[in-house]
């Protein structure tokens, strides 16, 4: 992260725990009785994700979940207790440390094997999620070996080594209605794999497949727990309706403030390539964030709230910067001299990260996620 020099940064993502908070209980009463799993994976989807499951976790999270293990190991690091869960292998994943941190694994086949060596080396039983690939063909076993991995389970749960503790699955197409019978199709294909590792004597106590659509559109796939990811962060995983129609808040902000201002005439090429050309006498204002801080290269045309305004990135996004015509189809004056706050996305602006999403043909969770180490995250409590 960062380090800044003076109180105040230059380039800020702040991060509301209080929308934080309220997202966490919204999704609690919203799939009650099942527990809530806050998925903080990739730094909390670039929010934080030692300061985020702090909040989930005061807010009613029960787990917490992460794709790789190391990533586990560091909220444990911070001193963070509650049950998690990682999911995403290789051969260099570090199981024994995982074992000994109480770090719960998915399992989708032959790392059974490592997972149980980990465990006698640590003399602690591994608490491990059988996972069935039910469709989306990443990790997880596929129906014809899942009989072989519930055999295998039950021998090392049997023996103490491991301790069947969940079966997962995840979906393909929850975000979109079209979807609606492969959701179908998986959930019965995972139905059917729950009685397969009952039949071998595993108990499945927490039996969770829904992420942020499933759990928003089909009550049908709550079960015992949801995983939710980018719902937590105020965020809506649906092309057709906005995080407000989800009673979501979102909880990251994007901010600077104007780094330079100058007049421009009619022709001006404007940053790399000239791909804009001032039409008329103008003014420019400098925008110090770049693609280096996460701002996508080609979201040329993306909005920029400068104190009050709308604007639109005009020209090229360099690594450090982009420049933003202040009255080219405008007929207002506004001035933003040299300090003047502006926002990408977030609560002043009330510009969603889903219209940077738009500008470059891609999804709200790779913008937030990818909001650069440069930035520093500046965390407004929970109030
Ligand atoms: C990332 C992830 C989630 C969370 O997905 P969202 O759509 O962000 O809610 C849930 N489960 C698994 C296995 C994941 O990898």
């Amino acid at each position: 992260m960062a380090t800044s020099w003076t109180a105040t940064p230059e380039r800020w993502v702040t991060i509301d725990h209080s929308a934080l908070a309220h997202n966490i209980d919204t999704i609690a009463r919203w799939v009650k009785p099942a527990q809530v799993m806050a998925v903080v994976k990739a730094d909390g989807y670039g929010h934080g994700a030692v300061e985020v499951a702090q909040t989930a976790v005061a807010a009613g999270a029960t787990w917490l979940g992460t794709a790789h293990v190391r990533e586990a190991l560091a909220l444990r690091e911070a001193g963070i207790t509650a049950p998690l869960v990682a999911w995403l292998h290789t051969i260099n994943t570090p199981f024994e440390a995982a074992v000994a941190q109480n770090i719960d694994l998915g399992v989708s086949g032959p790392e059974i094997e490592s997972v149980a060596d980990a465990a006698r080396a640590s003399d602690l039983p591994a608490r491990i999620h059988l996972k069935i690939d039910t469709g989306l063909s990443r990790n997880g076993a596929v129906p014809e070996e899942w009989d072989a991995l519930c055999r295998r389970a039950s021998e090392l749960q049997q023996s103490g080594i491991v301790r069947v503790v969940g079966v997962f699955t995840h979906f393909a197409v929850a975000d979109d209605p079209v979807g609606e019978s492969d959701v179908d199709e998986q959930l019965r294909v995972y139905h059917e794999a729950v009685e397969t590792a009952r039949k071998h004597g595993l108990t499945v106590d927490v039996r969770h497949v829904a992420n942020s659509p499933a759990l928003l559109s089909r009550p049908d796939t709550h079960l015992d727990m949801v995983r939710a990811g980018v719902a937590i962060y105020g965020l809506s995983p649906f092309a057709d309706r906005t995080a407000e129609d989800l009673g979501l808040r979102p909880v990251m902000s994007f901010g600077t403030t104007v780094a330079h201002n100058k007049p421009a005439d009619e022709g001006t090429g404007v940053s790399y390539g000239y791909s804009y050309r001032v039409q008329k006498p103008t003014r420019l204002a400098l925008i110090p964030c770049g693609y280096a801080d996460g701002v996508p290269r080609i979201a040329e045309g993306a909005p920029v709230w400068i104190d009050g305004q709308r604007y639109r990135v005009t020209g090229r996004i360099a690594m450090d910067q982009f420049v933003v015509d202040l009255h080219t189809d405008r007929e207002d004056d506004a001035t933003a001299p040299v300090g003047t706050t502006v926002e990408l996305f977030g609560a002043k602006s009330g510009i969603a990260s889903d219209a940077w999403a738009q500008a470059c043909g891609s999804i709200n969770y790779e913008i937030v996620t990818r909001i650069g180490a440069r930035v520093p995250r500046v965390h407004q409590q929970w109030v």
